[in-house]
């Protein structure tokens, strides 16, 4: 925009002015670099979110030799968390990364591109997302908020949450305060809980305090780094209300026009780098984590009862099944994402779920 300024307000020609331009490549090539702004919903380097947001945005500088610089702010930092969204749509700032989940009350269907409970682990998430229609659907989501959306992390299966007591059959669940987000929340409060919804750095406080009797969060290597563990003793899986959870880049779409395809081509390639990359971070450190919990806090770990499970799993197909009455493009994710959800269910029951259990079986095998 400057360099066009320059040019037309000059006193040489257009011709001349470019001609004058290009012979000193120095100033040419910074007026070029451009520096764009990633807010985030993490705290300042929170381990695997924060930190993987960092990566993205550190790939996309590096690839282009900082010609494109990625500059992030953590959570608070230039906007409030849940602000991310809207400050990407107005152009407060150029992108986030966050979860597409914190973004229901834009439109319900972004539920979808986290994760919905009962619905798709990661690998199944990302089939959809890339190879069965899930990637178009998630662009014409975002134009209706001026956004264009990318998969940037995977937290894997999360955990159930913390609890400050036990958790035996459904009416356990009644009347409890519970941090849980997006539509898990509503799944909640369909059994008789009070969901609310925290960004990640506010949780610890609220649970401390009594404002809630328990959280969800991520799972083992995010949840120790932020101590639940001090302030809620039982620990209890599996994660029925995000069996994968996306993480997201989401790209002001006047920024996304405005970059040439090869720029355009970093950013995908960027995240998809990201979103496999985080995903191995959190299977890698989350069993070393579970044991510190276990054996050095004294965590109690359960499995949510399948009882509780049952009923929540009742809650949630209603749940993610008003969003499809909604129609339109909210109706359309739904028939795509369930559609698939069978097929990946079936797939899945043959070779991971068959896989797990067999090498499950007690025969020898380490030295
Ligand atoms: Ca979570």
């Amino acid at each position: 925009m400057k360099r066009r300024d320059f040019v037309t307000t000059s006193a040489l020609g257009a011709t001349a002015a470019l001609a004058a331009v290009s012979s000193f490549p120095t100033p040419a090539l910074s007026q070029n670099k451009r520096v764009l702004r990633l807010v985030t919903t993490w705290p300042k380097g929170f381990p695997g979110l924060g930190t993987g947001a960092q990566r993205f945005a550190d790939r996309v500088t590096n690839a282009t030799n900082g010609r494109l610089t990625v500059k992030l702010f953590a959570a608070g930092e230039l906007v409030p968390p849940f602000e991310s969204f809207n400050a990407v749509m107005s152009g407060t700032a150029d992108m986030y990364h966050g979860a597409d989940y914190y973004w229901v009350g834009k439109s319900k269907a972004y539920a979808f591109f986290t994760g919905v409970p009962m619905g798709l682990m990661a690998d199944e998430q990302d089939a959809w997302i890339n190879n069965h229609g899930g990637q178009e659907l998630w662009d014409e989501l975002g134009s209706e908020f001026g956004i264009k959306h990318l998969p940037c992390g995977n937290t894997g299966v999360q955990m159930g949450g913390w609890f400050n007591k036990e958790i035996n059959s459904i009416d356990d669940m009644k009347g409890l305060k519970m941090r849980i987000p997006g539509l898990g929340g509503e799944v909640l409060n369909r059994i008789g809980a009070s969901a609310i919804s925290l960004p990640g750095g506010e949780i610890f406080a609220a649970l401390q305090s009594g404002t809630i009797d328990a959280t969800e969060w991520v799972g083992p290597y995010n949840d120790l780094a932020f101590g639940f563990y001090k302030v809620a003793k039982y620990y209890y899986w599996p994660g029925f209300h995000e069996p994968s959870a996306t993480l997201g880049v989401g790209i002001n779409k006047k920024v996304w026009d405005s970059l040439p395809k090869d720029d355009q081509h970093t950013f995908t390639n960027a995240a998809l780098a990201e979103n496999n990359f985080m995903y191995s971070e959190f299977n890698a450190r989350n069993t070393d984590a579970l044991n510190t919990l276990v054996n050095k806090h004294n965590v109690q770990l359960r499995r949510m009862p399948n009882e509780v499970l049952n009923e929540i799993g009742r809650a949630s197909g209603e749940v993610v099944g008003e969003v499809g009455d909604i129609g339109g493009t909210e109706g359309k994710i739904y028939r795509s994402f369930i559609d698939f959800r069978k097929k990946a269910m079936y797939w899945t029951k043959l070779s991971t779920t068959a896989f797990s259990e067999a090498r499950n079986l007690p025969f020898p095998y380490a030295k």
